[in-house]
């Protein structure tokens, strides 16, 4: 067996991110706050550890995966958190979408127990973590990326070194406020179109057939044409990386008035009941608001 990792948070990521781990021979001890998602992993050879601190004790490496700046808080940094087990010399890697505030906090607080720590938002979804496939944005020590790299290396496609500590979070952010506008740009112009008569599959095969063709047009695209909203990344989850934009945007004094609106639309597909459905569910919004649905 290879070596021991501490992994908390076992949401639709997490859980796919222990798997390949776990099936690539470490001896990984999980944590959930809902037990029973970390029973999943028992037949895996997972072992389940009652607390975060309790899952970082004894292991070399402990990867965080949680939901949002409040999870690392009481996971990370809270009674029972992952720094009052982190042994010295362990490296800690938060792989959340969090702001640069948190991943700040996370390093002072893991540098003083004499852990290293690396920040590491994933791109790619739930697939992509099955597979092993996710994209890495690391930011902090170039030598401890280098030092945990085989374990990366099983979870992972592409490791992208962004910089210092902190830059792995704010590239991630960058990528998401792309995201966040494609999907919202996708659905108005389906929605747009339909209005008008025309076939949504025409208007799809139109987008993918010149330069402004994109893979994530084609995949969230069908989704909505065959009205598969089942949860690959949720609205909520969009709506909270939106707010963490526009605060850092705020802090760096850079106005971002696409983002402002587009950040609006999510919210509103959240208070609309979405939060927990894919978030291109937020064509649903646009659908109500013109009086058509799409459909093949
Ligand atoms: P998810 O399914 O909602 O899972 C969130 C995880 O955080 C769960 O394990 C949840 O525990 C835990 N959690 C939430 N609040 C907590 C708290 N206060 N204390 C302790 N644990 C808490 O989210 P996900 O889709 O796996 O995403 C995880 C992270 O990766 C997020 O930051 C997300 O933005 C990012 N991300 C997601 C995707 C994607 O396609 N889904 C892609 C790239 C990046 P419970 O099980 O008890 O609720």
């Amino acid at each position: 067996m290879k070596g021991k990792i501490g992994f908390v948070g076992l949401g639709i990521m997490g859980m796919e991110m222990a798997s390949c781990l776990l099936k690539a021979d470490y001896e990984v001890t999980v944590y959930n706050r809902t037990r029973s998602k970390a029973e999943e992993l028992l037949s895996l050879g997972a072992k389940i550890a009652d607390t975060p601190s309790m899952a970082a004790k004894g292991s070399e490496v402990v990867i965080t995966m949680l939901a949002d700046p409040g999870a690392v808080d009481e996971a990370v940094l809270g009674r029972d958190g992952v720094i009052g087990g982190l042994e010295s010399g362990a490296i800690l890697i938060d792989c959340s979408t969090v702001d640069p505030v948190t991943s700040s906090k996370t390093l002072a607080a893991a540098t003083e127990t004499g852990a290293r720590f690396l920040d590491s938002p994933v791109a790619g979804s739930k697939d992509d973590a099955a597979n092993g496939n996710l994209i890495l944005m690391v930011g902090g020590d170039k030598e401890t990326l280098d030092d945990v790299r085989e374990v990366l290396d099983v979870i992972s496609s592409k490791i992208i070194y962004a910089g210092p500590s902190g830059s792995g979070t704010m590239l991630k952010l960058c990528f998401n406020l792309m995201v966040s506008h494609m999907i919202a740009a996708l659905g108005e112009a389906l929605v747009f179109g339909v209005k008008s008569g025309l076939k949504p599959e025409l208007i799809l095969d139109t987008i993918m057939a010149g330069r402004i063709a994109a893979p994530v047009y084609e995949w969230k695209g069908n989704c909505i044409i065959d009205r598969d909203f089942s949860t690959k990344f949720s609205t909520k989850l969009i709506h909270k990386d939106l707010n963490l934009i526009l605060s850092a945007a705020y802090s760096l004094d850079t106005p971002l008035p696409v983002t402002a609106a587009v950040k609006e639309l999510y919210a509103l597909a959240k208070a609309r009941g979405l939060g927990e459905e894919d978030f291109c569910s937020v064509v649903k919004v646009l659908e109500e608001s013109a009086g058509v649905k799409i459909a093949r």
